[in-house]
């Protein structure tokens, strides 16, 4: 296993997800000391390679998300998950201070957020910490990992919606409740689905909360829906050049937005029509990309994320 620390930075191509636009650059990661990482202890799972200073042992729960994790994506989405030979690096600091110093360290010209993933070539990192939604917040980010691994590039917006549809799990119950309660208030809001919007989005900080709920919305209706709705979904994940739109696609069998409205139970002719609200705070749960400023809502830099955009070429 490599360390971070000794990593060589060739052209760099790196995609990170669920917090940060796009990436950073050599000599940001290069300058990355021993002392800010937890490197005591190692357990490894499946592809992962889980990295903390106090012991993990196998069977802990975070051990376990990641299995768990591995174990849904294999069954409600692809097998082929199954085979990823990793390593996926999987960072767990000790405590939030010490993420946030990690962050402040590395990447110090962007909010406070509590988990993210960092791609680069064949390299995935995790980094995350030891706090009461670790396993949540493990499984969100460890799925961007594994859908990476399997799928390369994805649509962000794929990208979050899925990450978002197997973080707590697709059998819990408890928390599709919660999605689509909040879908519901999107709705008599006067939100309506937007596909082609969302498909136009290609970095997180275009992303609102209010991006993610739809996002794991369409991925919602896809993976239950019994007719061909994985099978479309796993083509338009295996598409790359000449992707076509998957708005498009779903046109051809009738599926849109108003599809989308009765598979949440949100018939739109019941949907009062009103002035629509602006995204409030955001309540109780978890969104990668707002989840962990202090603020409802991230000030990101914008000279940063040009920076950002510029290093990926984009
Ligand atoms: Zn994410």
């Amino acid at each position: 296993m490599n360390s971070p620390r000794t990593r060589r930075r060739p052209a760099l191509r790196l995609a990170l997800l669920a917090g940060l636009a796009a990436s950073l650059g050599c000599s940001t990661v290069a300058k990355r000391g021993p002392a800010l990482l937890p490197t005591a202890h190692q357990v490894k799972t499946g592809p992962f390679v889980v990295y903390s200073n106090a012991p993990l042992k196998a069977d802990a729960p975070p051990v376990r998300a990641l299995d768990r994790l591995r174990a849904d994506l294999a069954a409600r989405l692809d097998p082929g998950v199954d085979a990823d030979p990793g390593p996926v690096e999987v960072y767990v600091l000790d405590d939030r201070n010490a993420f946030l110093h990690l962050l402040r360290f590395y990447f110090p010209e962007l909010p406070p957020r509590r988990a993210f993933f960092l791609a680069q070539d064949d390299q995935r990192i995790v980094y995350t910490f030891n706090g009461p939604m670790l396993d949540e917040d493990l499984r969100h980010e460890a799925a961007h990992a594994l859908l990476r691994g399997r799928f390369g590039d994805i649509p962000l917006w794929l990208d979050e919606g899925l990450a978002e549809y197997f973080e707590a799990g697709p059998d819990d119950l408890q928390d599709r409740d919660d999605r689509l309660a909040r879908l519901a208030a999107d709705a008599k809001a006067g939100w309506k689905p937007d596909l082609r919007r969302l498909e136009t989005l290609d970095e997180v900080h275009q992303m609102a909360p209010r991006d993610y709920r739809e996002s794991w919305a369409w991925v919602d209706l896809l993976l239950s829906d019994p007719k061909g709705g994985k099978p479309l979904l796993l083509a338009h994940l295996q598409e790359h050049d000449g992707r076509t739109a998957l708005t498009t696609t779903l046109a051809d069998r009738g599926t849109d937005g108003g599809t989308l409205l009765a598979h949440l139970g949100a018939d739109p002719a019941r949907v009062v029509a009103q002035k629509p609200a602006a995204d409030g705070p955001h309540p109780a749960r978890v969104f990668r990309l707002q989840d962990r400023p202090a603020a409802a809502e991230p000030s990101r830099p914008p000279g940063l994320l040009r920076r950002l955009g510029a290093l990926l070429g984009l």
